[in-house]
C-alpha cells in the first residue's frame, strides 16, 4: 500500500519531540541559535524573532544585525553582535529573514555548515542551486505570498492547490517547507514522507509579526537538534496553541503569542 499523503499532528507525537535539558546540561550543550534578521527599518521583526527563539529551548539566543540595541532594550539575555554572521562564533542552527529588508552579507549564512532556517526577507531572491548545495538541511517557512514568488506563480494559484505547493517548493529546493496559513503544512524534500498538518492555528495568529515569533521558535528547536520537520511541525503546534491561550477570543500582537509560548509548552510536555 502506498504511504499516507498527510499525517495530522497530535499532543502526544508534539510532546515526544519536545526536548527536555540532561541534568548535566549547560547552555552550550542545549544548543544555540543565531538569529539574522531586522534592519534600520524593520528593527521590530529582530525582536519579536528572538522572542520565539529564547523559548524555544535552545540554551543561548545570539543576534546577529542592526537591530541589536532593539534586541538587547527588550531581552539583555541575547548575545549581540553587529559584525558578519561568520565571526559570531559557533551556533547549532540559524534564523535568517524577519525584517532583514535588505542588509547586505546576510545570505552568506546559506554557506555555513548548520541548519538553516529561511524565513520572509530571506526567501526574495533565494538562490535554488545555493540552497541544494548546502551541507545541511534548509527549513523554508513562506506564507501564501513568499511561496508564490519561490514558485513563480500567484497567492491565489498556491491557496488553491496547497498541498501540492508545499510539495513541489520541498522538492526544488532540496529543503524541508512549512507553509504558512489558516492549515499550516511541513513537507519533507524526501516525496515518500507524509506532509505534516497542523491543527492548532487559529485566525488571530493573523497579525503583524507572528510569523516572526514562529521562525525564532522553529530555529531554536533546530538548534536543540530536532530533524527539520520535527522542528517546524512542533513549533507551528506550539504557537498555534500560544495563540489561543494568549487570545482567549480577544485580538493578540504577536508578543503576546511569545509570551504565551512557555504556557503552551507545559501544555504539551
Ligand atoms: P506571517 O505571514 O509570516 O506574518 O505569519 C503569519 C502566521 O500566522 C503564520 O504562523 C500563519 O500560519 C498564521 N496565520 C495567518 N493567518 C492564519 C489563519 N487564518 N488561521 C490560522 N493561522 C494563521
Ligand atoms: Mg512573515
Amino acid at each position: 500500500p502506498s504511504p499516507p499523503e498527510l499525517e495530522a499532528l497530535h499532543h502526544a507525537d508534539v510532546a515526544g519531540l519536545l526536548p527536555v535539558p540532561a541534568a548535566e546540561s549547560d547552555k552550550y550543550r542545549r544548543g544555540v541559535v543565531g538569529v539574522v534578521a531586522g534592519s534600520a527599518r524593520y528593527p521590530g521583526a529582530a525582536v519579536l524573532a528572538v522572542a520565539g527563539a529564547l523559548r524555544g529551548g535552545a540554551g543561548a539566543v545570539r543576534y546577529v544585525g542592526p537591530a541589536g540595541a532593539a534586541v538587547l532594550a527588550r531581552y539583555p539575555e541575547t548575545l549581540v553582535h553587529a559584525g558578519p554572521p561568520a565571526d559570531a562564533g559557533r551556533v547549532q542552527a540559524w534564523v535568517l529573514g524577519p525584517g532583514l529588508g535588505d542588509t547586505p552579507g546576510a545570505d552568506d549564512v546559506l554557506g555555513s555548515d548548520v541548519p538553516v532556517l529561511v524565513d520572509a526577507d530571506g526567501l526574495r531572491a533565494l538562490d535554488m542551486a545555493a540552497v541544494r548545495a548546502r551541507p545541511a538541511p534548509t527549513l523554508l517557512t513562506p506564507h501564501a505570498g513568499e511561496a508564490a514568488a519561490l514558485l513563480g506563480t500567484d497567492r491565489a494559484d498556491v491557496e488553491a492547490r496547497r498541498l501540492e505547493a508545499v510539495r513541489e517548493l520541498a522538492a526544488r529546493y532540496g529543503a524541508t517547507v512549512l507553509l504558512k496559513g489558516s492549515t499550516t503544512l511541513v513537507a519533507d524534500p524526501d516525496p515518500g514522507v507524509p506532509v505534516r498538518v497542523n491543527p492548532t492555528g487559529t485566525p488571530w495568529l493573523a497579525t503583524a509579526g507572528s510569523g516572526d515569533v514562529l521562525s525564532g521558535l522553529a530555529g531554536s528547536l533546530l538548534a536543540t537538534g530536532l530533524a527539520p520537520r520535527d522542528a517546524a511541525s512542533a513549533a507551528a503546534y506550539l504557537h498555534g496553541l500560544a495563540a489561543r491561550r494568549a487570545a482567549a477570543g480577544a485580538p493578540v500582537a504577536a508578543h503576546d503569542v511569545a509570551d504565551a509560548l512557555p504556557g503552551a509548552w507545559r501544555d504539551v510536555a
